[in-house]
Parts: structure tokens; sequence; C-alpha cells
């Protein structure tokens, strides 16, 4: 037998969590290196997850009774150290896996049927053998499980058990593809997982948790299909209905039994309730329902090995996330005390190591008993107060307009990360700054970008920068922003006269809308249209790319005399980006239809303020001068750059979401009697109240029944913090509203 790794001799001994009096302490102490029997491994932990069961295995909660000084731990990764003599398939330095199953007879009934977590002679790790919790582990060759390629060896540690646990529930609950699932604790570590799981293998997701964070991450960050809140009085009701007849399957990820009797008040008949985990108590049901509507409802273990690794390759492929955080192994002790006392947040995983990051004296006084020492976090959990998380959940209920957004965590902590605090006044201007105009211009394809305080400033400055002399026309949608919500910039700062021109189809500007209302030079009656100004979206409806690349080549095409520069064409695109997302086609194409635009990062893009202009190198020269003259320089703007860049980043691919969510609601309200004043391209939904005879005044006071903020004009704005509990309070509130007006 080969007792060697890369050459060296095994140490005779190592470190080990050991859990001496059971319950009471856990003693960090050495240990000897064990020797591997003829089929079996010995592993150099790289990591080991900490999970529930694991305390359950410290106290000896379940039977059988576990091994007498037992080293505890069932997730861990490293590296194989030494082969027994009959082992095939594996060699020295290979990365493997011990999982909860250690050790199986192989032969019997169970393990010859991919059931070895039945299997008589069962082992278990961390119970019945010795676990991770060492720098050696030894397990049966069998039972390790591979590590593929394409996964950190930190991030494989949770889905040992984990992930397989979810993962081998998804299974057993037998739904099929494109058939929906519900996850009951759908918010928590292994819910989120288990949300995962079933979208990467192509079923709908029904998520069950509670309040509207925990909604928001599971539709938006993890990708169910629906979300009912636990918390709501009618969950029954409400899964039932927003899956069209109950789900095909139920996971309880949860470990109290109200859930279970619940799911069987809406899984759909002949569905499968799958419990999960080691959940204690006893359920009772009604069986009655459960024979007529042929209800199942089963428990489901861990995996075997070939499982596990089909769980680790669906992970790698579909490329989603295990949250955890990496401790050092010894702050085991402390992590024990967390979740005696329920504090534990999210996962941890140790890291242990061939040589431990920390002495054996600083070990060693971790060894005598438990007690709590705060991590030092840096500054990461801190970003989000109180204060913040209260505002993001106002945001989930607030229609008014998708201004109204707060900064995510990864804002805050953008700030704090990526900000340099140089003055962008100054020669050089800010690094931040420069970095985020820099993204700007590799997205749009412009030549230069410029940060601007706001999409108000942004256009002013534009147009100001495009007209030199009065007197000068400017051609624009007769509804544009620009004019109509411009506070009478225009006159003000570019002396401009305008051509408001309404669009024949009701919705945007065609070239056939436009062509006669140039206003060419010779007469001098009529000040010459120099720029024509074009808004996308305009209160959410979409000027296509179609049109706005013919209107930008009739107008370029305009002869002007001798020593006059071109009309221009300027963009306001303060929800550029949703346009181009929704309407699939790229920003830089569309830029090209012009000569300027300016995009708001403070609107669907997240950001607490700041807009942007771009155009040509020599344009943005120029724009910079009228920006310091409109006041809008200024000094450690790193701050909003980092902000806008990172809201940016988390926004844009929440976009597709947020305009799924408006179609979803839209449809509703047209079903329950609503019309349309536009149609529902984006984000936004405008209410023709007239039509329906409802005034803007009750609209508002039905909403604030429920809590939520909208405007009078009728125009529902959606974020991406918009909530599924907001969206489900708007629906009851605009029915109310509209039954109340019928009734009348
Ligand atoms: C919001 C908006 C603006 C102005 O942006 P602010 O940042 O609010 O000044 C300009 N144009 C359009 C189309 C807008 O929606
Ligand atoms: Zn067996
Ligand atoms: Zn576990």
């Amino acid at each position: 037998m080969t007792l060697l790794t890369n050459g060296q001799a095994l140490p005779p001994t190592q470190w080990a969590h050991v859990f001496k009096t059971r319950g009471q302490t856990i003693e960090l102490k050495q240990i000897p290196v064990g020797t591997p029997g003829p089929d079996e491994v010995l592993v150099q932990m790289e990591y080991s997850g900490v999970c529930h069961t694991d305390l359950h295995a410290w106290k000896g909660d379940f039977p059988p009774t576990p091994k007498p000084d037992l080293v505890g731990g069932h997730e861990g990764v490293g590296l194989v150290a030494a082969i027994g003599s009959q082992v095939h398939g594996l060699r020295i330095g290979d990365t493997v896996g011990i999982q909860w199953i250690n050790r199986t007879c192989g032969v019997c009934e169970f393990c010859s049927t991919g059931n070895q977590p039945l299997c008589p002679k069962l082992q278990l790790s961390g119970y019945m053998v010795d676990g991770t919790f060492q720098q050696y582990c030894i397990c049966k060759a069998d039972n390790a499980v591979r590590i593929p390629p394409g996964i950190s060896l930190e991030a494989a540690a949770p889905v040992l058990c984990a992930g397989i646990t979810v993962y081998k529930a998804l299974k057993e609950s037998n739904v099929q593809p494109g058939q929906i699932i519900a996850i009951v604790g759908a918010g928590g570590g292994l819910g989120s997982l288990a949300v995962q799981y079933a979208k990467a293998c192509g079923h709908k997701v029904l998520a069950l948790s509670s309040g509207s964070a925990k909604g928001h991450m599971c539709l938006y960050d993890l990708g169910a299909d629906y979300f009912v809140d636990y918390k709501s009085p009618n969950v029954a009701e409400e899964a039932k209905h927003v899956t069209g007849g109950g789900p095909h399957a139920a996971m309880i990820v949860s470990s109290v039994e109200e859930p279970f009797h619940r799911a069987t008040q809406y899984i759909r008949p002949g569905g499968t309730i799958v419990a999960v985990g080691l959940p204690p108590g006893k359920i009772s049901t009604d069986l009655f329902s459960m024979v007529t509507q042929k209800i199942s409802i089963k428990g489901s273990y861990v995996g075997n090995r070939q499982e596990t690794e089909e769980a680790l390759a669906i992970l790698i492929r579909a490329g989603f996330s295990v949250q955890y955080d990496v401790v050092d192994f010894a702050e085991l002790p402390n992590i024990y005390d967390l979740m005696e006392k329920g504090q534990m947040q999210g996962r941890k995983v140790l890291k242990i190591g061939k040589t431990l990051s920390k002495s054996p004296e600083y070990l060693s006084t971790f060894s005598k008993d438990l007690h709590f020492r705060p991590r030092q976090n840096g500054i990461a959990g801190n970003v989000v107060s109180p204060e913040l998380e209260r505002a993001i959940e106002r945001a989930g209920g607030d229609f008014r307009s998708d201004t109204v957004t707060v900064p995510t965590e990864p804002v805050m902590q953008a700030i704090i990360n990526a900000s340099s605090f140089e003055d962008d006044i100054y020669e050089g201007g800010d690094p931040a700054v420069n970095a985020f105009q820099d993204k700007i211009k590799a997205m749009t394809g412009k030549e230069a970008a410029l940060f601007v305080l706001s999409g108000t400033q942004g256009n002013q400055i534009c147009l100001r920068t495009h007209l030199h002399q009065p007197p000068h026309t400017i051609l624009l949608d007769y509804r544009a922003h620009v004019q109509v919500w411009g506070t009478g910039g225009l006159p003000l700062f570019s002396q401009a006269t305008v051509t408001g021109v309404e669009p024949k189809n009701g919705v945007h500007l065609t070239l056939d809308d436009i062509k006669d209302r140039i206003v060419e030079e010779g007469n001098f009656h009529f000040p010459p249209t120099r720029v024509v100004s074009l808004e996308n979206t305009l209160s959410g409806s979409i000027l296509p790319l179609k049109h706005a690349r013919e209107i930008s080549n009739y107008v370029r095409n305009v002869r002007v005399p001798p020593g006059r520069t071109r009309i221009a064409m300027h963009l306001d695109g303060a929800r550029l980006l949703e346009a181009t997302t929704a309407e699939n086609v790229s920003v830089r194409e569309y830029l090209d239809c012009f000569d300027s635009a300016s995009i708001c990062i403070s609107k669907g893009c997240g950001a607490p303020m700041g807009s942007v202009i771009v155009g040509s190198r020599e344009f943005i020269d120029r724009a910079r001068w009228f920006r310091k003259m409109f006041g809008g320089a200024t000094r450690q703007t790193g701050i909003m750059a980092a902000a806008a860049s990172a809201s940016l980043d988390y926004c844009l691919p929440l976009l597709p979401k947020v305009h799924a969510l408006t179609r979803r609601v839209a449809e509703y309200l047209h079903r329950i009697g609503y019309e349309f004043l536009l149609p529902v391209e984006t984000n936004m939904i405008v209410l023709n109240l007239k039509k329906t005879g409802i005034d803007g005044e009750s609209l508002v006071r039905y909403c604030t029944k429920y809590g939520l903020r909208t405007f009078p004009s009728g125009r529902l704005a959606f974020h991406h913090q918009i909530s599924e509990d907001g969206v489900s309070r708007l629906q009851r509130a605009l029915l109310e509203l509209i039954t109340d007006v019928k009734r009348v």
C-alpha cells in the first residue's frame, strides 16, 4: 500500500475536531492519521461544509448512537493522499468528496439497485465513522464522489450534502420537465438550491417563502416562475390559482409539519409531496383525500455517489450559485454555537488544508468551551442598514416611477470598493468616473461619454451643444419630455423654437410624420430646423429601430446651405436600454442613427442618480463646457459613478423579467376590464382611466389602501424592486376599484 503524497511521507498525526462529551464540547486536538483499508482511500481534506445534521450528530439527537470520540463532518472535499491495495480507478492527487454515505456493502438488494442509503451495512460519515472535520479522512473508494473540473473545491463541498439532498428530492418527486413543482421554504439555503436545480432540470417553480424580499429573491435571483407568500391568509388558494390547478409536486424544505398538511390542500390531484432532509415531528393528514386524490407523500434522503456526481454536473452546466462563507477550520465551535442559538446565516465552509493557516497554539485556545466570537466580516455585513431594508420593502409597492428604486447591497458595496475619491473637475478627472464613461462608450459605440447629474441636464446640454445661434427650431414629438416636462429649459438655454409633431399611429413618430414638418432654410419667417430630437421609450412605448433609421437617413440627407452643418439627430434615451432590451436590438446600432443621446442610469438601471450623454469626441468636449456652465460638474463624483456602474451591471440582466412581470400584470388588468392608452411593450402600463370611468384620485386612494404608491395619471411603472407582494396588492386594489366603479 502506498502511503505517500507527492513523494512525501504522511504525517503521523493531524488536527481534528473531536466530539468528546456529547453536545457539550468540541475539542480540537491532535489524533493519529488513519490508515485506509484495502477498499478505502485516505483523503487530505481541503474544505468541509457544516450543516445542521452535524449539530444533531454532535448532540446524538437521532438513532443510532454515534461513535464515541467522534470526528464530525459529512460534506468534505480534498485530494486522495493514500489508496488501499484493492482500489481501482482512483489515483493519488485525484479530487474527491466525502459525503454522508461513507461505506455501503455494495452487494445487497439496495446497493445493487442504486438505493445505497438504505443498505443495512450503511456507515455514515461524521456519525458512525469519523468525518470531514479533520485533515485526513477515510472513506470507501466506491463511495468517494469524483469532483469534476469546472467547480472550485470550496463550492463543491456544500453540494455534497445540500445539493444532493434537494436534487435527490427532485428526482423522488417524479415531476416532469415543463411541470410545476412547489418549493416550500424557497428563500432559505436548501430551498434556494432546490429552486435552481428545478429550473436547471426544466421544471416550472412555485416558490413559497415569506416576505417580499424573499419573493424578490426567488423570482429575480433564482428564476422561480411563481411566488406565494407563506404568510398570506389563503396560501392554498393562491398556490392553486397561480399555477392553474396546483403544482404537480411539492418539495418541503422545512423542519415543521404544518407545510405538509398545507401542501395536501393545494397539490394537484395525482401529485407527490416530498419531505427533505431530516425533519422532526409527525404528520397528520386527511387519508380520504389522499386516497381519492391519489396524493403521495414520501420521504427523500441523500443520494448515492452517482447522483451526487450528477448534481455537481448539473450545477456546473447550468452555472448556478451556491451561497456559502469560507471560514477558518478553527471556527467550528463558533459555528456550532451559532447553530444552537438559531443565528447561523447561510452556509459555512471550513478551510482545512494540509497545513493549517493558524498555529496550534491559536487552535488550542478553542478546545475548551464554546463561545461566540464575532467574526470580522469586513464591511459587508453593515452595508445594508435597516433604513435601506425598509426602503427596499417600500419600493416593492411603489409604482409611481422606475426612479424610485433604492441601492441594492452590491451597489452599496461598490460605492465603498470602487470609488476613487479624486476631484472629477481637475485634470484627468476621477478614475471611477472615467471607468464608467469608458464602459458606456463601449456599450454605445460612441467616441465619448460624459456623466451628468440628470436626464433633464443631459438633454439640455446636448441640445445646447448642437445649437449655436438663433433663429433655430427643434423638431420633436409633441409629447416629448424635453419640451413638455423640461420646465421651459429649451427657450431659456438654447433660445429654440420647437415643432411638436403628433404621430399618426398614435404611438410613435415615423418618417411620414416628420417629412414635411422640417423647416428648411430660406424663408425668414420660419426658424430652420437644426435638430430632430426623438424619444425612446416614450411612456414605455418603443420607437422601433426601423423607424429611427428611416427618420435618421432622411434627416441626415436634408440639404443645407453651404457652410452649414447638417440637421443633427438627438435621442432622449432616458429609457433607451429598456427599449433595446425589449426590441432585442443592439444599443450601438440604435445609436448609429443619432449624433447624441442622453441615457438615464437612475431609472430602470437602478442608480441613485445620474445620466450619461454620448456623442463624438468633439461634441462631448464642447458639452463638457456647458455641463460646467449649467452647474453640473462635480467633485468626488466617483462615488456616484461607482454606484451607476454597479447598478447598471445589476439591473440590465433583470430588465426582461421586469418586462415579463409588466406584461403579466397588464394581461390581468385587461382581463378584469382595464384599457390602456399605449401598447405595453416595456416596463410601463398607461391606463386609459377616462374610458373606464375612473378618476385619478380614486386610483390613488384605492392603491393607498393597499399600501401602494401610484400617481393619479394612471401610469404604472415597473422596476426591478417591484415585489410579488406589491403586484398582488396592486391587482387586488385595481380589481376592487373597477368593481366598485362598475357597480355604481
Ligand atoms: C425622466 C426623463 C427625463 C429626465 O430625467 P431626470 O433624470 O428626471 O431629469 C428625460 N426624458 C425622459 C423621456 C424621461 O423619462
Ligand atoms: Zn448494501
Ligand atoms: Zn448535511
